[in-house]
């Protein structure tokens, strides 16, 4: 599919024929937004990272099995039949694209914003991470090794990121509410909203 300015028009002109056609009906498909907007969405993948950050078990069950661990909490589903849980650390920064397309983890982040689809983004986070990163951002030093990885219908890819210094009072809930969709693809770190001293 070519992305660009025009995707909302051509998808009304999907949904039109759809329903034209019997193929689907306006019921069905109010109910799937539905639940990709108000069901679905970073706020899983968010309750996941609490998590991990709070129980060491749980995290290490999470980066070894990464899909079985996200089912314990409720999360399975289309798009998340493989996903892989990637920790970044001081050393290591995960960011995620699909060069392909726009493969994404739904279960845990919902759908694909439309800079992820972009094919400016797809292209040239693989070419200059670091440039790319910077523009979120995100600006990491020469010591911090950046990996891109490509999701693919094989594999959805799902960032863990690091926990921000000063949270060790906050609980699961309020950690939670801290990690932003963008955190969980890799582009941007995890801000507590205080600025570093
Ligand atoms: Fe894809």
């Amino acid at each position: 599919m070519q992305p660009g300015i025009d995707l909302a028009l051509r998808t009304e002109a999907l949904e039109s024929l759809l329903l034209e056609r019997g193929l689907a009906d306006t019921k069905t498909i109010e109910t799937f937004i539905g639940i990709y907007e108000t069901q679905v969405g970073p706020m899983n993948g968010a309750k996941v990272v609490a998590k991990a950050w709070t129980d060491p078990e749980y995290k290490a069950r999470l980066l070894a099995e990464g899909t079985a661990a996200i089912a314990e909490l409720g999360f399975k589903g289309p798009q998340g039949e493989h996903m892989v849980v990637l920790e970044n650390t001081p050393a290591v920064h995960h960011v995620v694209v699909c060069t392909l397309c726009s493969c994404y983890p739904w279960p845990v982040l919902g759908l694909p914003p439309s800079w992820y689809k972009d094919s400016a983004y797809r292209s040239r986070v693989v070419r200059e991470p670091r440039a790319v990163l910077a523009e979120w951002g995100t600006v990491l030093g020469d010591d911090v090794e950046v990996k891109v990885v490509d999701s693919s219908s094989e594999v959805r890819y799902f960032v863990l990121p690091e926990r921000p210094a000063g949270t060790e009072s906050l609980s699961e809930e309020e950690l939670a509410a801290l990690v932003t969709r963008d955190n969980m693809v890799g582009v941007t770190k995890v801000s507590t909203g205080v600025a570093a001293p």
